[in-house]
C-alpha cells in the first residue's frame, strides 16, 4: 500500500509533535540525570581511594610486624652472644663476638627507623582517609538530594514519557525508513529539535525566513516533500491566519 505525500507529511508532523513533547520532558529534567551520574562516578572514585589507603595501611602494619620480629630476633641473638662472651678463650674471640653484637645493634636501629617511618606514613594516610571519607560523606548527601529531586521530576512526567514513547514507536511504523533517517538527521542538525515545521505568517516555522507565495502553494498542495531552502527543515503544511 502506497501512502500519499499528504499522509507521509501527516505522519511526520505527528512524530515531530511527539518528539517535541519528549524534548520538553528532558528539558524540565535538565542536567539532573547527568549530575546524578557524575556524583555516582565521583563517589565510586572516593570509595576506591579509601580502599586503596586501607590496603596500604594494612601493608605498612604487616611491615611493622616483621620489623618488630626482626628486633626480637636481634635481641635474642645479642643475649646469646653476650653469654658466649663469658666463655671466650682469648681476646680475638671476644672481639669477633663484639663485632656480631654491634651488627645486631645496628640491625635493631635500622628496624626501629623503618618502623618510625611506617608509623609516620600510616598517620599521613590516616589523615588522607579521613579527608576522603569526609568528602565521600558530603557527596553521598548531595547524591541523595539530587536523586530525590530527580525522582520527583521523573515521577511527574514518567507516565507521559512512557505513553509518548509508545506513541512514538507506533508513529515510526507509518514512516518509511529513508524519510525517518532524513528526519533524524535534520533533527540532529537543528538547535530546537524541530525537523518538521509548518509555514506560519508567510515564514518557515523553524528559521522564520520568508517563504515565497508560489512555494507556499506547492507546500500546501502536498504533492511532494519540500524542505526550507534556508534551514533544510521539512515544510509540511501552510497555516493560514485565522480571519
Ligand atoms: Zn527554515
Amino acid at each position: 500500500m502506497e501512502s500519499t505525500v499528504a499522509s507521509k507529511l501527516e505522519s511526520l508532523l505527528k512524530l515531530q509533535s511527539i518528539d517535541s513533547q519528549l524534548d520538553e520532558i528532558k528539558r524540565v529534567r535538565g542536567d539532573l540525570p547527568e549530575e546524578v551520574r557524575d556524583l555516582e562516578d565521583e563517589i565510586a572514585g572516593y570509595e576506591v581511594r579509601v580502599q586503596k589507603f586501607d590496603e596500604e595501611i594494612q601493608n605498612l602494619n604487616d611491615q611493622i610486624g616483621a620489623r618488630k620480629q626482626g628486633i626480637k630476633d636481634s635481641e635474642s641473638l645479642i643475649r646469646k652472644y653476650e653469654e658466649q662472651q663469658q666463655n671466650v678463650r682469648n681476646n680475638r674471640e671476644f672481639d669477633a663476638i663484639s663485632k656480631e653484637i654491634e651488627l645486631q645493634k645496628l640491625e635493631i636501629q635500622i628496624n626501629e627507623k623503618k618502623i618510625r617511618e611506617a608509623l609516620y606514613q600510616i598517620d599521613q594516610k590516616g589523615q588522607e582517609i579521613a579527608g576522603t571519607k569526609q568528602r565521600l560523606e558530603e557527596r553521598r548527601k548531595d547524591l541523595t538530594n539530587k536523586n530525590q529531586e530527580l525522582q520527583v521530576i521523573v515521577a511527574e512526567s514518567e507516565e507521559d514519557e512512557r505513553s509518548l514513547m509508545n506513541d512514538r514507536t507506533e508513529a515510526e511504523k507509518h514512516i518509511e525508513e529513508r524519510l525517518l533517517m532524513a528526519y533524524t538527521r535534520i533533527r540532529g542538525n537543528v538547535r530546537n529539535g524541530l525537523a518538521v515545521v509548518t509555514v506560519k505568517r508567510d515564514a518557515c516555522g523553524g528559521c522564520f525566513n520568508t517563504v515565497p507565495p508560489q512555494r507556499q502553494a506547492d507546500i500546501a498542495s502536498q504533492k511532494k516533500i519540500i524542505v526550507c531552502e534556508h534551514c533544510g527543515r521539512i515544510l509540511a503544511d501552510v497555516e493560514h491566519r485565522a480571519v
